[in-house]
């Protein structure tokens, strides 16, 4: 099947967003486990043009905290409204599906619950503990909400040690009233920040996407405070428009520019930047396994460039 311009794009997909996408029932086994452990996934809910791809190659990020959000943000197909109460065994069940998959890498990203006074953070530290528990650990990422800044939730969470703690920025400072509603931009830095100060051992990542009418200036501007956090770990992809609902996509990256990002990336001291027009936040996540246990045998920038 060939990608066209996003079901609901308006604009024509340049040539290196155009590719062909393996059938889903090849990736059943994924499909199956999510459904026999009622859980969900950010690849479905989210619409990412990359499921096909990662199911195929084992890969999954699962959604927790249910799938209605309490936010609106205006690039995301994730269903928004009133949630239904948190599920206590979710936690359980995502460690089951993980060990089903065989998954050495797992990723829980979940809605933003503003409706809990914790914003669900108890439960993402049940989660991690019950994916510690497994006979061989997988590396643990998590990619949270802001949870409202709530300094305790943090602490929940970051008490539970994941490997990788991952928050998205999404887009640059300007774009938030518009993209990002209800979110604050300083606010997720500082998340970000306070995770590296109150746990160094942990790695910190972000991503956020390019095409919704930002400038270089700006993505230059938000690289800058991204490092400034101590974030260690970057992703930069392509906005694509999920729906009719989301905004439009008001440019297509070329590869050339997300290289150049990605040296930028590197010169400015982070660890590891994955950039490229389908990059999404987890995507080829293994890259980071070494890095986030900390071995000293994980190449260090120069090679890892040159590696590309
Ligand atoms: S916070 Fe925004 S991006 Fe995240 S699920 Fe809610 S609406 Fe989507």
């Amino acid at each position: 099947m060939i990608l066209t311009a996003g079901s609901s794009g308006t604009k024509r997909l340049p040539p290196w967003l155009r590719r062909n996408i393996p059938v889903l029932s090849e990736s059943s086994r994924i499909e199956g486990t999510i459904k026999k452990h009622h859980l969900h996934t950010i690849c479905h809910e989210g619409l990412c043009p990359n499921r096909a791809e990662c199911y195929s190659r084992g890969k999954v990020t699962f959604m927790m905290l249910g799938d209605i959000c309490t936010r609106g943000c205006r690039f995301c197909s994730v269903g928004k409204g009133k949630p239904e109460k948190p599920d206590e065994g979710e936690p359980a069940r995502i460690a089951a599906a993980a060990r089903e998959l065989g998954l050495n890498h797992v990723i829980v990203t979940s809605v933003t619950r503003d409706d809990l006074p914790d914003g669900g953070a108890r439960l993402y530290a049940r989660m991690i503990g019950e994916l510690r528990k497994l006979d061989s650990p997988p590396v643990v990422e998590v990619l949270v909400p802001d949870f409202g800044g709530n300094r305790t939730a943090l602490d929940t969470v970051l008490e539970a040690s994941p490997d990788i703690f991952s928050h998205n920025l999404e887009t640059v400072r300007r774009l938030y009233p518009e993209i990002r509603r209800g979110a604050d931009y300083d606010r997720s830095l500082r998340l970000l920040n306070e995770a590296k100060k109150r746990n160094r051992e942990v790695k910190t990542k972000s991503s956020f996407m390019l095409g919704l009418g930002e400038t270089r200036e700006e993505i230059l501007e938000a690289l800058e405070d991204l490092r400034a956090t101590g974030c260690d770990f970057l992703a930069l992809g392509q906005y694509l428009r999920p729906g009719r609902e989301q905004v439009p996509v008001r440019e297509y990256i070329s590869p050339e520019s997300f290289s150049v990002l990605e040296e930028r990336g590197y010169d400015i001291g982070f660890l590891e930047v994955t950039a490229g027009p389908l990059v999404r936040s987890s995507y080829q996540e293994n890259r980071l396994d070494a890095l986030s246990m900390g071995n000293s045998g994980a190449p260090d920038n120069d090679a890892r460039r040159n590696a590309r």
